[in-house]
């Protein structure tokens, strides 16, 4: 049997580090949703081992590739005899904070659970992820949550109200890791307002959420990288309500209510950033399931 799952990108409406705990993690709160940027991944039983193979010569071919990853822990966790190929269609752009292979293990996890019959829970596949990198839970469920913790313990909360999504990538990609122990609280000019954007998505309110975009780790990534300070205030020239980092970066979205301001806004970026999207906001995993 062959399955093929769609593995969407997320972006951080907020980011917060709360404070660095005793394990090395920072523990943080942020609000992450899903938008209909995806790779595809395609699993096809064979006998034996994990096969692997990409269209992008950018994602590592070998066990440190996500994807790979995740169906090694599977496989070992319930002793399958069987093997796997995994194939990566990649769409979304890497080391982008767009979560792209915390993505492609989400789907390669939600993938062999069906595969290979094994009646996992979502909370049980969300467990197997964190064992993989701090996203993954996240995106084993999609949707729009707050994330709390390393990312894991999740609450959801309603999608945004129906946009689009601008993305705008630099040619250079960011080292989350590198990121995080740049970050130093007192540099942080502004921080998430939790409670209001969880209000603005409840009321739909496009402004709302427009006026809460907010990212600590931009106090990091704006300052080492000018070329994505640049792009956010090129976005916000083209009259681009709301504009963010995603993640650690070096990604910057802009949020649009209407089609036709989102492809105004992508040729005017043309010209800065070859790497430039409008997709939809899509808020939930509904429909990601191509078989
Ligand atoms: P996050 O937002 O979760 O921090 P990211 O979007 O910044 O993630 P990724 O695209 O997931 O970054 O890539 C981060 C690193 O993971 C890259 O250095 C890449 O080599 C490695 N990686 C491993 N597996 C994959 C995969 N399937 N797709 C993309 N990158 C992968």
């Amino acid at each position: 049997m062959d399955i093929s799952l769609k593995a969407p990108a997320k972006i951080n409406l907020t980011l917060d580090v709360l404070h660095k705990r005793d394990d090395g993690y920072h523990e943080l709160e942020m609000v992450m949703t899903t938008i209909d940027l995806a790779d595809r991944i395609d699993l096809t039983e064979r006998a034996g081992g994990i096969g692997l193979e990409s269209t992008s010569g950018f994602v590592p071919f070998d066990d440190r590739n996500l994807a790979y990853r995740a169906a090694a822990l599977i496989k070992k966790r319930f002793d399958i005899k069987k093997g796997v190929h995994i194939k990566i269609h990649k769409k979304i752009p890497v080391a982008a904070g767009l979560a792209g292979g915390s993505s492609d293990a989400a789907a390669t996890l939600r993938g062999l659970n069906r595969l290979w019959e094994l009646g996992l829970s979502v909370e049980e596949l969300a467990g197997l992820g964190l064992e993989l990198g701090s996203d993954v839970p996240f995106c084993v469920r999609g949707g729009t949550a707050i994330a709390r913790g390393r990312g894991e313990q999740l609450t959801p909360l309603p999608p945004p109200p129906p946009c689009w999504v601008v993305l705008a990538k630099p040619s250079h990609g960011v080292s989350t890791a590198e990121v995080f122990n740049a970050f130093r609280a007192d540099r942080v000019q502004s921080r998430p307002r939790l409670d209001r954007m969880e209000e603005a998505l409840e009321k739909k309110d496009f402004s709302g959420v427009c006026e809460e975009l907010s990212n600590v780790l931009e106090s990091v990534t704006l300052e080492q990288y000018p070329r994505v300070r640049h792009l956010k205030e090129k976005m916000k020239s083209f009259g681009v309500p709301g504009v963010l980092m995603s993640g650690s970066g070096p990604t910057v979205f802009g949020l649009v209510e209407r089609d036709n301001v989102a492809r105004r806004v992508v040729n005017g970026l043309r010209g800065f950033c070859r790497q430039v999207y409008a997709v939809r906001m899509l808020g939930g995993l509904e429909g990601t399931s191509l078989d």
